[in-house]
């Protein structure tokens, strides 16, 4: 859903004493239109993307720590550096408030490495003492939850939490969704190719290093993988493909309590809530029944053992990342070098300060845009945001193979969307964790289980429509289309995405058409599914219905003609709904700018005319170089087709491009398959 995946702030400290004081970090400033990220001497109308971004891909290779590099990482990175200033002076400061002792600390206790080392496996010591413990497959049901409750990032086996119930979408109920695999997908585990292959055996070396980090023996450790591997290969043959997942009706299974003994009996059921300490319920979702139905085959077929084992792998592995130098090595050398093509681990200071984000984000957030984001900002892109929807729904009403009908539900889910810009109304309170500076580990799970006791906590109560789940400094934004409703955190409204001092058309270009992609997944395949409320209810006449197939397929045909990365090309099926969401939110923002600007003479500026910079403008927001190793990943698990497509592929769309760009008929980027697609 989301657009993106879509100099160092000066930081002086001056040390006296015990006491380290941070200057004020300022954010490194780019324009929204960059004339040196261009490569003028490529034909815009042969490949567009290499014209607006052939420069900056020149100028920016990838560094060390990166798997892949772009505006967006670029601009993520450098909010880091101001958050890591931010955070510096709040553990410096004397008499500061609650909140920023909080986050001072964490980031003291996890900047800690000396401690982390010193401690090797310790902190897992408690958890894998009860794995140990168990004496039988039923008792191993309680300690999942005990597992699940204090790992952050990667899961246990499945996933508990809250979600809106998808046929009344004003009630959160319990969700349970597949998971427990060690590979990015369910796909890794039985593809033939030989990179595919490589991929098995090196994850499978890799856990049998992290079982020997626990103390194993190689000859074991590596017996215990293999078996681990096995398990995993048969969840991972249960497990819903991402192409499905996408189809919301393929992820509704609701069931009582009595149906879920049934669907997976040998999951006990009542010790696993009764440990996870969560609101009693009578109904919840589960994404994936033959999922739940494989995991309580397997707890009935496959040794006591075996499962610890897995249970104590995944345990590690889950925390690795918090633990001492063995297990943060051992964790970045598969997931990050080996699958992604890192060459570096990114500096502790990047990783805490990411670490907050994620675990204290609305805390260090508020920090943050107090710095950052302004009212000025917040009333212009909420401008901007009102402006195109306002063309949104003059495109829906003037839509010719569109029933009255259909229309009428199309325009009641547009004016109830919910537009939020920056940050939330109401900060998450925190002050319930106990977060203490000699204890980093300890830390990462009492802030993992707040969030899992939040999560659990919204059973049965009403929908909160005021949350985010991103944090303000984020640089994304996305439409949940449960909530009906668009979020654009501060982050992600900043130069060189949104530009104050720029002109419209490279904010249009850019912004805009990021405003304009979130509002046209309320309208993709799979947004269209959901009515104004947020409920999964069919609003369509078939004949409708019918129609809007036929122009999604026209995008899936041109999308599935690209090729991702060496021999793969575009799942089509997964990235639908981007790229939809790509052309439809880039013809929004063109008559949008065009309507915003209707009486003001426009100048060429940089050799270019004003349709060329809006272009140009949008183009940039995309601008990426990325290591072939994370290519082949994103191919199989990531939404968005690659950065180069979701420009070239989107232009080709336009004729507004060709015009600005003079571009002949029969020029060298055509669309593989023809005739110009539209969907709104
Ligand atoms: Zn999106």
């Amino acid at each position: 859903m989301n657009r993106a995946a879509r100099c160092l702030a000066a930081v002086l400290l001056l040390t006296t004493g015990w006491r380290a004081t941070a200057e004020e970090p300022a954010l490194p400033y780019t324009p929204s239109l960059d004339v040196t990220a261009m490569d003028r001497t490529a034909d815009p109308c042969a490949d567009f993307y290499q014209y607006a971004c052939g420069g900056w891909q020149k100028n920016n290779p990838i560094p060390p720590d990166q798997t892949t590099w772009s505006v967006y990482h670029k601009l993520s990175e450098d909010n880091v550096a101001f958050l890591r200033a931010i955070l510096e002076q709040a553990t410096a400061a004397k008499d500061q408030d609650a909140v920023t002792q909080k986050i001072g600390d964490y980031y003291v206790a996890c900047m800690d490495e000396a401690r982390a080392d010193s401690l090797g496996a310790a902190p897992l010591e408690g958890d894998l003492d009860a794995i140990s413990a168990a004496k039988s497959v039923g008792a191993l049901a309680p300690l999942m939850a005990r597992l699940q409750r204090e790992s952050a990032g990667r899961g246990i086996l499945f996933k508990i939490e809250s979600q809106q119930d998808p046929d009344d979408s004003e009630r959160e109920i319990a969700s349970f969704d597949q998971g427990g695999l060690g590979l990015p997908d369910r796909d890794y585990y039985f593809k033939a190719d030989a990179k595919s292959k490589d991929n098995r055996e090196k994850y499978q070396a890799h856990v049998a290093k992290v079982l020997m980090l626990l103390g194993d023996a190689p000859a074991s450790a590596k017996s215990s993988a293999a078996k681990i591997m096995r398990l995993e290969t048969a969840l991972a043959r249960a497990s819903l493909t991402r192409v499905e997942r996408r189809d919301p009706y393929k992820m509704k299974h609701k069931m009582g309590p009595a149906e879920l003994e049934a669907m997976a009996p040998n999951l006990a059921w009542k010790a696993y809530l009764a440990e996870l300490e969560a609101p009693a319920f009578d109904i919840a979702n589960v994404t994936a029944p033959a999922f739940f139905s494989e995991v309580s085959k397997r707890l009935g077929s496959v040794p006591l053992a075996v499962w610890k084992d897995y249970l104590r792998f995944h345990l590690a592995n889950a925390h690795a990342p918090y633990l001492s130098a063995a297990f943060v090595t051992e964790d970045f050398d598969f997931y990050r070098k080996y699958l992604k093509g890192a060459k570096q681990i990114q500096p502790r200071w990047k990783r805490c300060v990411r670490l907050v984000d994620d675990q204290l984000g609305e805390a260090l957030g508020q920090a943050f845009v107090r710095k950052v984001f302004t009212n000025e900002t917040k009333e212009t892109t909420l401008a901007m945001v009102r402006r195109i929807e306002a063309v949104m729904e003059h495109r829906l009403q003037a839509r010719d193979w569109m029933s009255p009908e259909t229309k009428q539900a199309a325009l009641a889910k547009l004016h109830a969307i919910r537009n939020k810009i920056g940050y939330p109304d109401k900060w998450r309170d925190y002050s319930s964790i106990r977060v203490e500076r000699a204890d980093f580990e300890g830390n990462v799970r009492r802030a993992a289980a707040f969030e899992f006791a939040r999560q659990l906590g919204k059973i049965g109560k009403p929908v909160d429509r005021d949350e985010w789940w991103m944090t303000p400094p984020t640089v994304n934004a996305y439409f949940d289309p449960t909530m009906n409703d668009i979020n654009f955190p501060a982050g992600v409204l900043q130069p060189p995405l949104y530009d104050p001092k720029m002109d419209d058309a490279p904010n249009y270009g850019n912004t805009g058409g990021t405003i304009g992609h979130e509002l046209t997944h309320g309208f993709d395949d799979q947004g269209r599914m959901y009515d104004a409320h947020g409920n999964l209810k069919d609003w369509w006449t078939k004949a409708d219905a019918a129609k809007f197939a036929e122009r999604a397929k026209c995008v899936s045909n041109q999308y599935g003609a690209y090729v991702a990365v060496e021999d793969i090309k575009i799942n089509s099926a997964l990235t639908l709904g981007e790229d939809v969401a790509d052309l439809g939110g880039e013809v929004l923002a063109y008559v949008a700018w065009k309507d915003a600007v209707q009486d003001r003479k426009l100048e060429d500026r940089d050799d270019l005319s004003p349709d060329q910079r809006f272009f140009v403008g949008f183009a940039q927001w995309a601008c990426e170089n990325t290591r072939p190793e994370q290519q082949r990943e994103w191919a199989l698990t990531n939404p968005h087709s690659p950065a180069k497509y979701r420009i070239n592929g989107v232009v080709v769309n336009m004729p507004e491009f060709e015009r600005a760009f003079l571009c002949k008929a029969g020029a060298p980027m055509t669309k593989p398959t023809g005739k110009a697609c539209s969907i709104w």
